[in-house]
């Protein structure tokens, strides 16, 4: 099963949610922070890195001499990463999204590969778990494409495995956050019950809800506004998997870069039940597909 742990916005606890999480699963976890533009989730985790590599992205280089300007190149890029100006070939390396096409059609050979550094991907392990991770490139725009070569690695490093992933999702309902729920098996929103939580909340629900995916949400700082994340939850038919209360252990644990499933017993049994509600959750969709079938 692979869980994606998301939220419609930023700093709604999600972390906090997929840290607990990977802490108290029945049983070892590959944990993966797909949140490549601010990865966090190592901090908790404190995994022991054992191995990294830069993931590199082809773009062309041009050679001037060579190019005779028929813009054919310029037609086929979709991304406007290398457009013909009058009679002027211009490339933009960093709007590249390394589809190769202008490479194919060039009739004469003005275009060679290059590359360009999107950044890092990084594993290791955190206890018994599995850890992986991408850390985008300072200056570079684009995360999708690390994100692809992380999920390469996670292919690796789960071939053949037993047990289940577990993934830090980027925030809000862009193509990362699309990219990074797309291939798991059940989502986990995580929010707040306020206005803003709401508001955010709807917004990825919508985003994936298209993809057909058992959801559950997660209510973090339970007690801290109003219902209506609750409300908004029982009429769309979203199951509430976890109402996680607001409590000064939980500030402190975070900010002392700890994991909140361990910071008490209670949040220990917390993050417990929502592990099994998750587990349902997935059973129950899968019991349902198959009696559709
Ligand atoms: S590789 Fe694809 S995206 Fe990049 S410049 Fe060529 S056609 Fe455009
Ligand atoms: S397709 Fe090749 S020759 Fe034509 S404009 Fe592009 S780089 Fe120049």
């Amino acid at each position: 099963m692979i869980v994606a742990v998301a939220s419609g916005k930023g700093g709604t606890g999600k972390t906090t949610v997929a840290a607990s999480l990977c802490s108290v699963w029945d049983g070892p976890v590959t944990a993966v922070d797909l949140d490549v533009e601010e990865p966090n989730l190592h901090l908790f985790l404190k995994p022991e890195i054992q191995g990294s590599a830069k993931a590199l992205l082809e773009v062309p280089r041009l050679d001037e001499e060579l190019c005779d300007a028929c813009g054919q190149c310029s037609d086929v890029c979709q991304f406007k990463a290398i457009s013909l100006l009058g009679d002027v070939l211009l490339a933009f390396p960093e709007m590249c999204h390394g589809c190769g096409a202008c490479l194919e059609v060039c009739p004469r050979g003005a275009l060679s590969p290059n590359h360009r550094e999107l950044g890092e991907v990084l594993w290791g392990r955190a206890g018994r778990d599995q850890f992986l991770m991408g850390r985008l490139r300072v200056g570079e725009a684009m995360s999708p494409p690390l994100m692809r070569e992380v999920k390469k690695r996670l292919s690796r490093m789960t071939a053949g495995r037993e047990g289940d992933v577990i993934i830090d999702c980027p925030p809000g309902v862009s193509c990362p956050a699309v990219n990074a729920v797309m291939d798991s098996d059940v989502i986990l929103l995580v929010s707040e019950p306020t206005p803003f939580g709401l508001y955010d909340f709807a917004l990825a629900w919508e985003a994936f809800g298209p993809m057909n995916k058992p959801m559950g949400a997660v209510i973090n700082r339970a007690g801290l506004g109003d219902d209506k994340l609750a409300a908004f939850c029982r009429e769309k038919g979203i199951p509430i998997l976890a109402e996680l209360p607001y409590s000064r252990e939980v500030a402190q644990s975070y900010s002392n870069g700890m994991i909140v499933a361990q910071a008490t017993p209670e949040l220990g049994r917390a993050f417990g039940d929502l592990a099994s509600a998750t587990r349902r959750l997935y059973q129950e969709a899968g019991a349902k597909e198959a009696a559709h079938a």
